[in-house]
């Protein structure tokens, strides 16, 4: 049976936007080509508020993270982190034989600019990396506080994980001063999964000047560089397909007004977050409550991959909670394009299921 998901990403996909893909291939060094890209990437810099190069990759977000930590960092990498995808950056820097250290938010809580200002102070770091929107436990960091102290260390170069935000929650790349933003397709774009986006700032271009072994295919420079020599060609063969659907998506996406998608984002999370609250607590603070993921702690104790399996019957699919916290969270993602009516359908269902609904059941069946 076909689930609706409620999953933060890959998140369900309108039927127009996924038949774009069945469209006739074309070759991918034609100017053709190059016109699509160079289109995608204009409304993508709409979308991340900035005039920096966008960069497409065939890859999922995890691998433009990867690339953004080993093109530019040169000394050391200040990784902060609110959860598994912000340690994701530590564990990609240990890897790469790259110098990093890790700094955890507290339980529940943002990063704060104290702990910021307190690493950069030191002197040693050149690169930082903050999760805007950390997908495991539910927390929006306070980006614009943070870039009140990053924006005292011009030599730093900032790198956010928008992954399940840009498209969601609003992000001012340029006012903030981000450097490299990377984002998925598959979440708050309400696309398949198969492709990857970064915007890069020409401070981070010439950082990656700087730096000797960067790899090949994950090289923002050559990426970048390929870009401009080219007009708007790609490194490889890009996911053709998937560029026909973004660049019909990002239209609708535009058309539905970006205040008016943030908004609606809000709403969700706030019937996501009163409908948690009735029954359990929320994972995060609710000052760092996501808009686009909600992490909601078990405190019933319910086998997730049970209530799961119910749902399933009736056609909908939540999240268990991540790594360690599977089972003692559960998470709902409300994001892309995700009506308030369809979540409502979901809240019902969950009412259903975990007979919620019993004493206020308006209906008698
Ligand atoms: C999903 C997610 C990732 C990983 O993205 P992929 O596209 O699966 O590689 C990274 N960071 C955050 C915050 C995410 O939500």
């Amino acid at each position: 049976m076909q689930k609706r998901l409620f999953i933060p990403g890959p998140v369900n996909v309108r039927e127009d936007v996924l038949e774009q893909m069945t469209r006739p291939l074309m070759g991918h060094r034609t100017k053709d080509a190059s016109d699509l890209q160079r289109g995608i990437s204009r409304k993508l810099q709409k979308i991340f508020y900035t005039k920096n190069q966008i960069i497409l990759s065939t890859s999922s977000g995890t691998a433009m993270m990867e690339g953004a930590i080993r093109s530019f960092t040169k000394k050391r990498a200040a990784v902060f982190s609110n959860g598994f995808f912000g340690t994701l950056w530590y564990e990609m820097a240990l890897r790469n034989n790259i110098q990093a250290d890790l700094f955890m938010g507290k339980k529940g809580e943002a990063i704060t600019p104290h702990m910021v200002e307190e690493v950069l102070s030191t002197g040693k770091y050149d690169l930082i990396t903050i999760t805007h929107n950390e997908t495991t436990t539910g927390i929006t960091n306070p980006m614009e506080d943070l870039a009140k102290i990053l924006n005292k260390y011009p030599d730093v170069v900032w790198c956010v994980d928008g992954v399940s935000s840009i498209g969601g929650i609003k992000l001012e790349i340029d006012k903030l001063g981000i450097d490299v933003c990377v984002v998925s397709s598959q979440k708050c774009l309400g696309l398949p999964p198969g492709m990857a986006i970064a915007s890069v700032s020409e401070k981070a271009i010439a950082r990656a000047r700087e730096i000797d072994f960067r790899g090949y295919y994950l090289d923002y420079l050559e990426l970048y560089e390929t870009i401009k020599k080219t007009d708007y060609q790609y490194i490889s063969t890009p996911a053709l397909p998937m560029m026909y659907a973004m660049d019909y998506q990002l239209d609708k996406i535009l058309a539905e007004g970006l205040e008016n998608r943030f908004k609606r984002h809000e709403k969700l999370a706030e019937m996501t977050r009163n409908w948690a609250r009735k029954h359990f607590i929320l994972y995060a603070k609710d000052e760092w409550a996501s808009n686009t993921v909600t992490t909601v702690t078990n405190t019933l104790g319910l086998d997730i991959d049970q209530l799961n399996e119910e749902l399933g019957k009736r056609g909908f699919q939540i999240s268990n909670g991540y790594a360690d916290l599977k089972n003692k969270t559960f998470r709902i993602g409300h994001m892309a394009d995700c009506t308030l009516k369809e979540l409502q359908e979901l809240l019902d269902t969950l009412d259903e299921v975990l007979g919620f609904n019993y004493k206020d059941k308006k209906i008698a069946i």
